[in-house]
């Protein structure tokens, strides 16, 4: 594996790579088989988007379908089927009021047309001093310049590029106990900012990557009203959350809010193919005009086939019912561990669950031991924490969790 250690570029991480890198031969089902002859229950979803498993046969059908039609087409002056079917499903999932879809490659590039989208409408819409952006701290929302520059000031990359990054304001996190101060405090922003901002954007419920911190949906609510009370637009960052991984379809349903603008990626495609999209309302639309923004592999119809498959397997799949017995599931076999003395805090919501340790553990070590359990997870940092493929049945859940106790109990 000489060529993987010292030619290739992992996430976040440098050459030659100092951390092992395990070699994947196949996956099927929750399972990964690596070439050291180990057999894995992947425990990540391979970062929240394989939600039905690998190798899922309909999945796999569709995109073999699509394949011996069209792989692959340029989107400017052209459409296709699988397009036009995926924008009517999602018109018809996502929350009230989304109903124009742009389709893009990434999440990342997801966030960046989203921003683009309030920045543009601000413009048109004579507010041209609305050029900031505001956010709780402790959020995620990719690598890119834009989405860089509203992640955790502090955890995310900020100190690496300071000087190119625009400045934004960041207001207090929502944890569980504290919205009304977080509330006060955005509302304390808006009142003397509002006319430079152009949006809030948010990750719904959980923020993700930034620390795996749950909050509660009456923050969502309070943020909804006051954006429309400061004029301010809304964006909601589902790419983690979207597909019913919090228990709900969408995060912003568990507040009964829709937003100005939402993204989606991540298990948009059951984590087949890469795929995001930044969905808006007329509003915007009309006012935005023409969207300055057209990626070379927008719409791509073969990601769209896995999308529109992915989708309808979900929705003809007890999806709520399953969730909640993994919300269970995690609640009783994780909440014992908040007793240990190396644990500060355990959450869980949806098919989510995570377990916040006092200090920080060693990837590497920690790696080996979750292996030898027969599991795949990646810890950072303080925290270990799971988000299960949705076909995972309670056996192999409990092998994640007991996991993750053996990791707990030797630190
Ligand atoms: C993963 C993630 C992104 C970035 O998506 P990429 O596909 O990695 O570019 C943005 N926002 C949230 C909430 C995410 O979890």
């Amino acid at each position: 594996m000489n060529i993987d250690k010292n030619h290739i570029w992992h996430p976040y991480a440098k050459i030659p790579n100092k951390v092992p890198t395990y070699h994947v031969e196949s996956a099927d089902g929750v399972y990964l088989s690596l070439k050291n002859g180990n057999r894995v229950i992947d425990g990540m979803s391979s970062w929240w988007s394989m939600i039905h498993g690998y190798n899922n046969s309909f999945i796999n059908n569709a995109m073999k379908k699509q394949i011996d039609s069209v792989s692959h087409v340029m989107f400017g002056g052209l459409t296709h089927q699988p397009a036009i079917e995926l924008c009517e499903k999602l018109i018809k999932i996502t929350p009230q009021g989304l109903d124009k879809v742009f389709f893009a490659d990434s999440g990342s590039v997801s966030v960046e047309v989203s921003l683009k989208m309030a920045l543009q409408y601000w413009q048109n819409n004579g507010q041209k001093n609305k050029t900031h952006f505001i956010t709780p701290r402790g959020g995620y929302h990719g690598d890119t310049f834009g989405a860089m520059s509203v992640c955790d000031p502090k955890k995310g990359m900020h100190h690496l590029f300071n000087s190119v990054l625009a400045k934004n304001y960041f207001v207090t996190q929502p944890k569980t106990g504290n919205t009304v101060q977080a509330l006060a405090d955005f509302e304390k922003r808006l009142e003397t900012s509002h006319s430079k901002i152009a949006a809030m954007i948010l990750e719904p419920i959980v923020q993700g990557a930034g620390g795996m911190n749950i909050y509660d949906p009456k923050y969502l609510k309070g943020v909804r009203s006051l954006c429309d009370k400061f004029d301010v637009l809304l964006i909601v960052d589902e790419i983690a959350t979207g597909f019913g991984r919090t228990g709900e379809l969408f995060g912003c349903n568990h507040a009964n809010i829709s937003p100005d603008i939402l993204c989606i990626g991540k298990a948009l495609t059951g984590g087949y193919m890469t795929m995001a999209a930044a969905i808006t309302n007329s509003k915007i639309s009309d006012t935005v005009g023409v969207l300055m923004h057209g990626p070379t592999f927008m719409a791509n119809p073969l990601s769209c086939s896995a999308a529109n498959a992915s989708i309808e397997l979900l929705l003809k799949s007890n999806w709520q019912k399953r969730i909640g017995d993994i919300q269970s599931q995690l609640i009783n076999e994780l909440e014992p561990l908040k007793d240990e003395k190396s644990v500060y805090d355990v959450r869980v919501i949806g098919a989510i669950g995570v377990v916040e340790l006092k200090e920080p553990l060693d990837m590497q070590i920690s790696q080996e031991q979750l292996i030898k359990c027969g599991v795949w997870l990646r810890p950072y940092g303080k925290l270990l924490y799971t988000m299960p493929p949705f076909i995972i049945n309670d056996k192999e859940l409990s092998k994640i969790t007991y996991a993750m106790k053996e990791v707990v109990i030797n630190q």
